[in-house]
């Protein structure tokens, strides 16, 4: 598998055109799209073209989560006239984003999902929880060819990436905060993001979510030291195989 960092900024955009988040999953001919935080569908077409995605994941319903799915029904719809194309929501997203539509036609095929389901995309097996975070929102673990990604989607500690998938290749973990500057208890800290992927066992941890005007270097070894092991930091157009 290769995962593709579309945005990675939390919960707003940055002052230097950090998009929110978005992520490009692959494997084989199979290409979804989890999350589309506002600013991730034009960095999305410099990895895919719109028409070769299979799917789109949608963890929950904030915006810098979903924002960026309109310019893509736009592009499908009345540019090149495509439906069909499968949308995997919490239950109702896709009445609620249709408020700012006259009507959604044919161009996604909306699929609902909620804790424990899962289903296989082309060459990729998704499976989702329901994390600790307040609209229903899902963490995601794609496995494809004997190797496991888990991407927490947004959370507060009260969700374990242990009890869901551990010994996972990588944990994609929301970051939004150092720990000391903890905002809200809807989120993790660097620390706590760090701690988290270690006691689940994970093999490398990519931190993501971050707040626009963190501390980079930081939020690198709060993590780092919860972690046990050196942690990557999560920027746009960042590609790792998984
Ligand atoms: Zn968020
Ligand atoms: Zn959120």
């Amino acid at each position: 598998m290769e995962l593709t960092v579309l945005g990675s900024s939390g919960s707003f955009n940055g002052p230097n055109g950090e998009a929110c988040s978005g992520y490009l999953l692959r494997a084989g001919d199979t290409a979804i799209w989890m999350d589309c935080g506002n600013g991730t569908f034009g960095h999305l077409q410099q990895h895919v073209a719109a028409e070769d995605l299979t799917a789109v994941v949608l963890t929950h319903g904030h915006p810098d989560h979903c924002a960026d799915i309109y310019g893509l029904h736009v592009l499908l719809r009345y540019g090149l006239e495509i439906g069909g194309l499968p949308v995997y929501t919490p239950e109702g997203l896709d009445k609620q984003l249709a408020a700012l539509v006259s009507d959604w036609g044919d161009t996604f095929d909306w699929r609902t999902i909620g804790d424990g389901d899962g289903d296989r995309i082309g060459d990729i097996d998704l499976r989702f929880s329901r994390t600790d975070h307040p609209p229903p929102t899902y963490a995601i673990e794609a496995s494809a060819g004997g190797k496991r990604l888990v991407y927490t989607a947004d959370t507060g500690p009260e969700w374990s990436v242990d009890a869901f998938a551990p010994g996972a290749d990588l944990v994609l973990s929301e970051a939004s905060y150092l720990h000391e500057h903890r905002r809200s208890a809807i989120h993790l800290s660097a620390q706590q993001a760090g701690a988290a992927a270690r006691e689940a066992r994970a093999q490398r941890l990519i931190l993501t979510h971050l707040w626009p005007f963190i501390d980079r270097d930081a939020v690198l070894q709060e993590g780092a030291e919860a972690f046990g092991d050196s942690v990557t930091l999560a920027a746009q157009h960042l590609v790792t195989t998984i």
